[in-house]
């Protein structure tokens, strides 16, 4: 086997992923060793990869591949979540495709449909996660709606019921008129928008020639107000105290409040009350038993009915029946405006909530639903984080999960959706008749005052009439109680697995920060409760990713880079590499395509280094011969060779910074610091490892130093097995194939040892001699560009310093032959400045390149003139057009950067040709 001359990642990533799954190699290893379990972030199963699951993914993956070679049985579950109503939003629209709505097939049917199209279509971002070459066990992959987590949920639901920690009751909840159903809080998406405010004149009842004039957002939820509330410290109002109050339009009487909640200085003092419909008005109105008239029906229009049914009557009411809650406001500033109630219109900023899913603007809406009573669940999941049983990493965090846990309300659950869990409540024909209302298609609405019977499966009949007539509640769970138990449920909970017991808690949760209320609090705050221990040891909050210019990602920018088509043009493990090379804690991520690019001939440089390693390897009988029978150097305890005491000074040093790098890279592992692991790696890789060692050891391999040839070749494959090791939880791929080229027998690199440092390795004292060697080949480098030298001309090279750096010197001349092209060297301890030279100093050293020997100086100074003369004329250009207040003003930003830049590139261009010049005048001088 040999590697081709270029590297295809279609071809080579193409076929290693059905080997691992085959091979079974992502399942977790028996025995005794410690574990490391992670569980996925479910993707919702109607999703597809985009850049957030890939680096969410990327970074899972570089834990649990890492974990695996260093020894730990890992398990790492996937699986998908069912996505309520966003699911349910996808499988609507096909069939408004079809002319047809949800209520028209029916539930049962409905759901059909939504399990066909789960099984059809559902599920294609586990194929795209594969592509990316995560390591889950598809042997344990999981669905929030599969039979064993349906499970799980009726029975954390039916536990909560019996602890008290659950009730059915009717509040003020949000509503979303387009899902018809209750949203949580933190599915209410917040956005600033321009609106009004309509101070409208409401009059005494017993004098209508006075009035208060209320301000408001919201004129066509007047329809509901039971009151009217000011400060009672607001002195403008307390003539008035004891009043009542004729609403407009609708000819309510209702009362006038003092509550300490008004905010005297909003609009004029007085407040209009809605309990039916504003949050803060309902608290208002619990304190003060007023009635909460719920204005509008599940559409957001207009319900009569519930006006008629309270006894209240009028043309009005024709008037406003069935309008749409935006139509009804029109509607109720011209009748106001008409009628002399409307004192004026101002504009007015405030911030409205919009549903998550489908962006509606939310309404406050009254209905009976499903509560977890939180407090008893919260205090506990915050003690955890507190005592650093959990950790949030990384650490600021930690204060917004407090924040939000101190103010936590009670969780709202039930969802108005046909597609989740069912709840596992019935409720009695007959002892309930009053509060079940028939919905049609077998549907029944439930008054507020039903009883449920809570159970694990429907019961044979009433406990209390004995009746056989039961309905199951309608309403399904929202999809975060499901997911909140999916670090257990996922291992067999409720039943007592062996994965459960190897596997829980987990060892880390690796997410975004959006989602650390949504889903990170519940899994905290039901693994306490249900395992009666934390879910996962670390939570590690990741990024977002971000365009090139640091704009989130969205279809509408069309600035969306969609994962598959990158990894598709270069490769997934340039990919993967970038993502982490990048994923800095705490620090968005920046993606550009030159980036990724870039890693991309990271991939190639690694290629080719095994190729030269490889091509070494060839008509040598000893490694020929071990090829096929040994084992990977480091299973034998760091190295075989490696281990050798008499190792000539590249190897020395080479070994000493592997030593350290191995260290380093686990340390940052280990603390997650991504970044800082792709970036050590890639420093040692490509610039001590390929730059310089690779092109040292020429010359061991050729005789020119110590050491034999055979053994040379022998290091450079434990090199580079340790480097494929070093970078395979990184760039999977094309580690896994150099690997089976390097040995024929190995087995997937995927199981082997990680790396461990070898403390006897580190050698100071020769990285410090190596530091300075590179310094003085720098110098020489630098100085022969500078002075245009041919670069395959060798240069005489003089150098002044102290006795230890000279001895170096001399002793290392055939590196400095080899990399700096200096053929004869004289050493002295100091000495008069040779004349005509070019200089450099490197630590207390001198270097000096007498200029005579390598260029002609009169073509040279010449040479120097004419480029001078050009560059001067070039920035006098961009400098005119920068002074030209015309080309300032008029340009584009980016425009006026590209020449700011153009005229700094010249003028640093000019100060290093002028000195070159300098340098030739006085060589000249010196000279003659
Ligand atoms: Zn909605
Ligand atoms: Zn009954």
């Amino acid at each position: 086997m040999e590697l081709a001359k270029a590297y295809s990642h279609k071809e080579v990533e193409g076929k290693w992923y059905g080997h691992w799954v085959a091979s079974g190699a992502f399942a977790p290893a028996g025995g005794t060793a410690p574990y490391f379990s992670v569980v996925i972030p479910p993707p919702n199963v109607t999703g597809s990869l985009h850049m957030g699951h890939a680096l969410n993914n990327t970074l899972q993956d570089i834990l649990c591949r890492y974990k695996r070679m260093d020894g730990y049985r890992v398990l790492w579950v996937p699986g998908t979540d069912h996505a309520g109503i966003a699911t349910q939003n996808v499988v609507e629209r096909r069939l408004a495709e079809q002319g047809l709505t949800r209520a028209e097939v029916g539930r049962a049917k409905f759901i059909e449909r939504v399990w066909a199209w789960k099984e059809e279509a559902g599920n294609a971002i586990l194929h795209q996660l594969k592509a990316l070459g995560v390591s889950c066990d598809w042997q344990r992959e999981r669905f929030t709606m599969d039979e064993g987590l349906s499970h799980a949920v009726r029975e954390a639901f039916v536990r909560l019921w019996e602890d008290g920690l659950l009730y059915r009751a009717e509040r003020l909840i949000n509503w979303c008129p387009r899902c018809k159903t209750a949203l949580a809080d933190i599915e209410v998406v917040h956005e600033e928008s321009d609106g009004q405010l309509w101070h409208i004149r409401y009059p005494l009842a017993d004098d209508p020639s006075k009035a208060l004039i209320v301000a408001t957002t919201r004129p066509e939820t007047m329809l509901g107000d039971t009151a009217v509330a000011v400060h009672p410290e607001d002195v403008r109002y307390h003539p008035f105290a004891g009043k009542k109050i004729r609403l407009p339009i609708a000819g309510r009487v209702i009362p006038l409040l003092a509550d300490s909640y008004v905010d005297k200085e909003f609009g004029t003092g007085a407040l209009k009350i809605t309990p039916g419909h504003d949050f803060n008005d309902f608290e208002i109105g619990e304190r003060f038993g007023l009635d909460k008239i719920s204005i509008f029906d599940a559409d957001a229009k207009i319900d009569a009915e519930a006006f008629l049914s309270r006894g209240e009557r009028g043309e009005w009411l024709e008037r406003y029946r069935g309008q749409d809650r935006f139509a009804a406001r029109k509607l109720i500033v011209s009748e106001l405006k008409e009628k002399g109630y409307l004192e004026k219109t101002e504009p007015y900023r405030n911030a409205v909530g919009h549903c998550y899913r489908c962006q509606t603007v939310v309404e406050p809406y009254l209905t009976p639903q499903w509560f977890v009573n939180i407090k008893p669940l919260a205090e506990p999941a915050m003690q955890v984080v507190r005592d650093g049983r959990i950790r949030i990493i990384p650490e600021g965090w930690s204060n917004s999960f407090f924040a939000w846990m101190e103010n936590i309300k009670d969780w709202c659950i039930s969802r108005q959706i046909w597609w989740g869990h069912q709840i596992p409540a019935w409720y009695c024909k007959s002892c309930d008749a009053a509060d079940l209302v028939e919905a049609g298609g077998g549907e029944y609405r439930l008054g507020k005052e039903a009883h449920p019977i809570v159970a694990r499966g429907a019961p044979e009949s009433c406990p209390k009439c004995g009746g056989k007539e039961l309905v199951q509640d309608p309403d399904v769970l929202d999809t975060w109680f499901s997911s909140g138990l999916w670090p257990f449920s996922t291992l067999g909970w409720p039943e007592q697995t062996e994965d459960l017991k190897a596997f829980y808690p987990t060892s880390t949760l690796v997410t975004g920060f959006d989602i650390l209320f949504f889903w990170v609090a519940r899994m905290i705050m039901m693994g306490l409760k249900f395992m009666g221990d934390v879910p996962f040891r670390d939570v590690y909050i990741h990024a977002l990713v971000r365009d090139e210019q640091g704009q989130k990602m969205s279809k509408s920018k069309g600035n969306v880079i969609d994962p598959l088509d990158i990894m598709n043009q270069y490769g997934t493990d340039a990919f993967r590499f970038t993502l982490a090379a990048m994923a800095a804690m705490g620090r968005d991520i920046r993606l550009a395509e030159e980036r990724i690019a870039g890693y991309q001939n990271f991939v190639n440089k690694l290629w080719n280094a095994a190729r030269f390693v490889l091509m070494n390897q060839n008509n040598v009988a000893l490694v020929a011969g071990r090829r096929d029978v040994r084992k990977p150097s480091v299973e034998r305890g760091g190295g075989d060779i490696l281990n050798d005491k008499d190792l000539n000074f590249a190897d020395r040093w080479i070994r000493s910074r592997l030593a350290t790098t191995i260290a380093q890279a686990r340390e940052a592992v280990d603390g997650y610091r991504f970044n800082d692991y792709a970036n050590l790696l890639y420093q040692f890789t490509w610039h001590e490892f390929c730059d310089w060692y690779i092109e040292m050891s020429k010359l061991a391999l050729n005789g020119t130093v110590a050491g034999d040839a055979n053994r040379s070749k022998r290091i450079l494959v434990e090199l580079l097995e340790h480097i494929l090791l070093l970078l395979h939880p990184l760039m999977p791929f094309v580690t896994e194939e150099i690997w089976h080229v390097l040995g024929e027998n190995h087995q997937s690199i995927m199981i082997h040892p990680y790396p461990r440092p070898e403390p006897a390795w580190v050698d100071e004292q020769t990285e410090r001699q190596m530091e300075f060697l590179m310094g003085v080949v720098r110098a020489v480098r630098n100085l022969r560009a500078e002075m245009n030298c041919p670069p395959g001309k060798e240069v005489k090279a003089i150098f002044h310093g102290p006795e230890e750096d000279l001895m170096l010197l001399r002793s290392q001349e055939p590196y400095l032959r080899l990399l700096a092209r200096v053929s004869a060297a004289e050493y002295a301890i100091s000495g008069e400045r040779p004349k005509g030279a070019a200089t450099a100093v490197v630590g207390a050293t001198e270097i000096y390149l007498p200029l005579g020997d390598l260029i002609n100086l009169d073509e040279e100074r010449a040479r120097l003139r004419k480029e001078i003369r050009k560059f001067e004329e070039e920035f006098s250009r961009v400098q005119r057009k920068l002074e030209n207040n015309d080309f300032i003003s008029k340009a584009k930003e980016e425009v006026v950067r590209k020449e700011r830049e153009k005229a700094g590139q010249y003028e640093e261009k000019l100060r290093t040709l002028n000195l070159s010049l300098a340098r030739i005048e006085k060589a000249q001088s010196e000279r003659s």
